[in-house]
């Protein structure tokens, strides 16, 4: 009530909805499952920390790929296999003019995981956006755009533009929608200009304030909500203790946006790009 009673005294508009926290389905459409988080935390844990969180479906990748084909053979979620192009921490600095990880994307396409075939390629990085323009970076980016292929990539506003310059119309997922911090401004006129574009939101800078989504970005998320994903990045094996309270902020904010713009932030937009079965 103080809060009201401020919000009234500074002449700002008092919400009109109430914010209670979304419930509906989700998909993480950020998970990792590295080597050293498969000992801590084998499958079935995952598993038991995904249905906590009401997690019913994932987009996993791993380094080396192991990971990947050990969580998608075993049952309880709707799993969307991704390629990571690391075989280890070497080839963070060097996949995108490496032919060989070409050849490797190749045959674990053709070989496909125990969940069907490989649906996309990542997530990678470009710690330097000129990067993007590496050989093996623009061959996979047209193997993406020809194999129907999504592409999960961390790498700044200039990689984004310049990657899908090599593949108009491909399907990428920016990891963390701009880790750097870009301006909202920015992201929305790179949405406007790619239609294959998509926003993954973990990590994102400025997303939310105090735990409810910014002004900035509630406008963004309600005016493209076709076009956004969230995830956990369990990039380090710690994250995996926080996954439920993770989701539960994201679900706090959610609150924050129109019924069907959490829906498909949360689920919507996933199931679509990937696929996934109703759920009952
Ligand atoms: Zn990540």
């Amino acid at each position: 009530m103080l809060k009201r009673r401020a919000l009234l005294a500074a002449g700002l508009p008092w919400p009109v909805r109430a914010a209670g926290a979304y419930s509906g389905p989700v998909f993480d459409a950020h998970l990792h499952y590295n080597d050293d988080a498969q000992q801590p935390h084998p499958p079935e844990d995952v598993l038991a920390r995904m249905k906590r969180a009401g997690v019913q479906g994932a987009l996993v990748n791993s380094r080396p790929n192991d990971g990947t084909l050990r969580l998608v053979a075993t049952p309880g979620a709707q799993w969307v296999p991704f390629i990571r192009l690391y075989r280890n921490r070497a080839d963070y600095d060097s996949w995108f003019v490496d032919d060989s990880i070409r050849r490797m994307v190749l045959d674990l396409l053709q070989a496909g995981s125990p969940a069907g075939p490989f649906r996309g390629l990542g997530e990678f990085h470009l710690y330097d956006s000129a990067n993007a323009d590496g050989p093996t970076a623009i061959a996979l980016m047209k193997l993406a755009r020809e194999r129907g292929l999504c592409v999960l990539a961390h790498v700044d506003a200039v990689a984004v533009d310049r990657l899908l310059g090599h593949a108009p119309g491909a399907a990428l997922i920016w990891a963390h929608t701009g880790i750097g911090g870009e301006p909202v401004r920015r992201v929305r006129a790179l949405f406007d200009k790619h239609p294959g574009l998509r926003g993954e939101l973990s990590y994102r800078p400025g997303l939310t304030v105090d735990g409810r989504l910014s002004d900035d970005w509630r406008a963004l998320l309600t005016q493209h909500a076709g076009r956004f994903l969230i995830g956990s990045d369990t990039w380090i094996t710690q994250r995996w203790q926080h996954y439920e309270a993770l989701f539960a902020d994201y679900r706090h904010w959610l609150g924050d946006l129109p019924q069907e713009a959490a829906q498909r932030i949360a689920w919507g937009n996933a199931a679509e790009l990937f696929s996934l079965r109703g759920l009952g």
